[in-house]
Parts: C-alpha cells; structure tokens; sequence
C-alpha cells in the first residue's frame, strides 16, 4: 500500500484483512516523518515509542480476534493546543514551552477510547494566531505542494500534516477558519463543526465563543468518521450541546444531492478574490448543478463588517483567556525582574510573540471603559446580526457555496509585515464561526502553478450530516482525492 495515500477507511480494512499489522502502518508514517519532516516540519513533537507501544496492544487485539472500535490502529496528528496528559503541550510558545498537562482534553480521550494512537503534536499560530504558521515560536511549517509556500494557518502542522502523508488523520482546532483555510492551502479535508458540537475541555483557549475542535482527512468519508469519534456532549463544557450528537454521520454519505438547495453568495464573488480559485468554484458549482442541485445566487451582507466583528470579538477574548499566563500563576517566568511587577511584565514580553501581544493589546483596548461601546458592544450586536442573516439563508438553502481563502497559498515571508493582509485572508471563514456554523473545505481544482483550491460548504447549525452527504457527493464527482504532493527531502 501507498502509505502516503492511505485513507483511514483503507487502512482500517487492511487491518480487519491481516494484510498489515498496526506496527508496520505505524513505522511506515515514522520512516516518511524522519525522511520528509526535517523540510515540512509539521510536527513539534513525536511520541515515537508510545505509539508503538499502542501498535503492539492493537495488533494483539487483531490477533485475538476481538471487537474493533471505530478507529483503532489509526495514527493521528493532534495540534499542539490540545492538553495530550503527560506529552508536551506548548501552544507553539514560549510561554508554554515546557507545560505538560496532567490531564487529557476531552478529545483525546475519545480518540485514545476509539483506539487512535497518537504519533506526535503539530506546529501552529503561537495560541492559533494566524494564517500561514509563521507565528509559531519554534518553526515554520512548509506547504507540501510547494516548499516556499505557507501551508495556511493556524493548524498548518496538522494540514501539512495530513498532505505529507504522515497520518491519515490529524486534529485541529478553527476559530475563524483555522481548520478550512490550511485544508484548502494544503489539498485536504477540512472539517469545522458546529459550535458546542465537539468538547472545548482542554484545548487551549484562543477565543472561547468561537474556538471549535474540527478534522483534516485525505477524504470526506474519514471526516465523517473522525466526527462521530470526537463529537458528543461533555460535562466538563459548559458550552458543550446537549442532545445533538449521536448520529451516525457515514450513513448517508451515499445519498446524493438531488433535490438539495445550495446558496452562492453574490458579494463573495467581487472583487478580491483570486480569478483562478473564482473559475475552480464555478466549474465545482457546474457539476453540482449536473448532480441535481439546484444553485441560486443570493445576498449575504456581512463580509467587510463580519471581519471587523471577528477581529474585536476574538482579541477581546484573547486578551481575557490570556491574562493567566503572567509568569506566576501559569507559564514562562522570566529570571531578570526585581518585583512582582517587572515579573509580571518580563515573564509576558519575553514569554509571548508579536502577534500575540498585538491581540492583547487590541482585545484589552476594545474591552477598556472608554471604547466598550464603540467596539465591543457593537460587534456583539453585529455577531447577533450575522446569526440571523445566515438564519434567513438557511431557510431557503441546504447548504452555502463559498471560497474558503481569497487568495492561493501565498510565499513564506509574503504577508508577515502587513498583518491586515493576513487577516483578510480570513474574509469567507470567520462568519461561520461568528454565528457558530459548521462548514468543511475540499479540494476543488489546483492553480496553474499547482497550488490546491479548496471550496467550502456552510450548513446551518447542526447539520453536518447534509454538509458531509454534499462535499462527498462533490469529491467523488471531482475525483482529486487520490491527487498528492511528490515530497522533497531538502528545498
Ligand atoms: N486566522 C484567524 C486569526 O488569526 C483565525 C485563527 C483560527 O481560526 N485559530 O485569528
């Protein structure tokens, strides 16, 4: 098997066939990691003995002829915001360079229940700040499809990740589009669902209202899969929901979009967006009209604002989530300080980014009492009208068809000055995650110089089983799911 093709469907029944055992997949991801990822760098750490360790049990479970659950033997990546207990978590910062939780998320525990085995943490945004992975403090991760190329942002380890073909599922989280934009960026699946829909219990805070824990997979089949796995309510989430998750997502996968009802946003398709990725969509939008769905052009007004709103909304967030890590009570603490006060403020200038001082400084300045109300109140009575301008769409549409980025991805180095521009990268995702939406990203065409396109599908809340039944429908009928990166050992 082409190891680095591999879906988790397929590997799953080579397992139940004995055609593989568990150590030969696992050692097989390690060889192409130790090859490849001293150029990708998508990983900041690897649990190499730990998951053989796993690999061993599970092929004794094979050997043993005993129940399988849903993912067992299945190598995954988990970005390095997810509290993994006794592993290294570092949020790609220095201020937590050296934290290890005593504690596993809620997520991971589902995984490590339904059998996954964990083989490292990936790079990302220093406390998922960012659009291209440049903001980690450790190192940058590289496109697969084109080594001078970010790989998008926040989670682009895990991207990158899934592309290199060094797991064939890994964990991200999206808080304005951090899951679909590297997905699109690196040409695999990316999966955002519905706000509460997946526990928030040990990731590492960014922008609570907003934060959701979401897939990359090489098809929409192991999205549905990787899902159903880590979905569910969990107690220790406040806002975790209640009664939505226990469907059987892979179930209707095969039942087609005729009939359905898709929305294509006029004001998404003006001026800004990148005449290549405009002609991939439309030639998507093509074939699912031959499928039998039915697409209509619509308004939906909140593009240029909903970016204003996110931005205030989300650094507002940060800079209340962030406020714990001051040297004393959580992360690093600097030694050149001579009272509590210089502590505290050495401990955080050394111990955090640029980007992410930029957020505290803009989030504490949109909460402070003078510009409360010319900021924050105002973007919180916007998010209110995003909800209910998307509210209005859904009752006329399944689903909406939207670019995922602007633009292709772009060169290392390309935006790093211009901050403005790297958050208008953000333009179609981040009003999803305003009114709490789940949407998925799929590879829908490549560049003239080869650069993946992806396009996202936005559901109305909770309605991730229609968005997965369509974006299978669309990548079957695109057939470039089987279409992967040749890999360099050095640039
Ligand atoms: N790029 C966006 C930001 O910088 C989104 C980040 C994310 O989804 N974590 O805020």
């Amino acid at each position: 098997m082409n190891i680095e093709k591999a879906t988790i469907e397929e590997i799953r029944e080579g397992y139940k066939t004995k055609k593989f055992t568990v150590k030969e997949i696992v050692k097989a991801y390690f060889e192409r990691i130790y090859k490849y990822d001293d150029t990708i760098n998508a990983f900041i750490t690897l649990c190499e003995e730990t998951a053989l360790v796993e690999a061993q049990r599970v092929d004794e479970k094979i050997r043993n002829n005993e129940k399988m659950s849903p993912l067992e033997g299945i190598p995954v990546a988990v970005k390095d915001l997810i509290c993994t207990k006794g592993i290294k978590t570092t949020c790609a910062s220095k201020m937590l360079e050296n934290f290890i939780p005593p504690y596993d998320a809620t997520v991971m525990t589902k995984l490590k229940e339904s059998g996954a085995i964990m083989i490292g943490k990936t790079n990302m945004d220093e406390f998922a700040m960012g659009s291209s992975t440049e903001n980690s403090a450790f190192k940058i991760t590289r496109n697969p499809w084109n080594l001078k190329k970010v790989p998008g942002g926040s989670s682009g380890g895990s991207a990158a990740a899934v592309s290199a073909g060094f797991a064939p599922l890994a964990i991200g989280s999206d808080t304005g589009g951090s899951i679909r934009q590297p997905a699109a960026f690196c040409g695999n699946v990316g999966l955002k669902p519905t706000y509460g829909l997946v526990s928030r219990y040990g990731l590492i805070a960014f922008a609570s209202s907003l934060d959701q824990i979401g897939t990359f997979t090489k098809t929409v089949k192991d999205a549905a899969l990787g899902l159903q796995t880590i979905q569910g309510h969990d107690p220790m989430d406040a806002t975790s929901a209640q009664h939505h998750g226990t469907k059987n997502y892979a179930i209707h996968l095969e039942d087609g979009i005729k009939g359905m009802k898709f929305g294509i946003p006029k004001e998404f398709y003006q001026e800004g967006l990148n005449e290549e990725i405009k002609t991939a969509i439309m030639a998507s939008v093509e074939r699912i009209t031959k499928m039998g769905g039915e697409v209509e052009e619509f308004s939906l007004p909140i593009t240029d604002a909903g970016l204003s709103a996110y931005y205030i909304i989300s650094s507002a967030e940060a800079s209340a989530n962030l406020a714990r890590y001051d040297g004393i009570r959580y992360g690093y603490r600097t030694e050149n300080f001579t009272d509590i006060d210089t502590l505290m403020l050495n401990s955080r200038t050394e111990g955090f980014g640029s980007e992410v001082k930029r957020r505290i400084m803009m989030g504490t300045y949109v909460l402070s009492s003078g510009y409360y109300d010319a900021y924050y109140k105002k973007a919180m009575l916007f998010r209110k009208k995003v909800k209910s301008i998307f509210n209005d769409a859904f009752e006329k549409y399944d689903a909406i068809i939207s670019p995922v980025s602007p633009v292709l991805p772009f060169d290392i180095g390309e935006k790093t000055d211009n901050p403005i521009q790297m958050y208008l990268s953000d333009i179609y995702t981040i009003n999803v995650n305003v009114a709490g939406l789940p949407a998925i990203s799929i590879p829908c065409g490549f560049s003239e110089e080869g650069l993946p396109i992806g396009i996202q599908l936005i559901g109305n809340l909770y309605e991730e089983e229609k968005l997965l039944k369509s974006a299978h429908a669309l990548e079957q009928d695109l057939g470039l799911c089987n279409t992967i990166p040749t890999l360099k050992e050095v640039l």
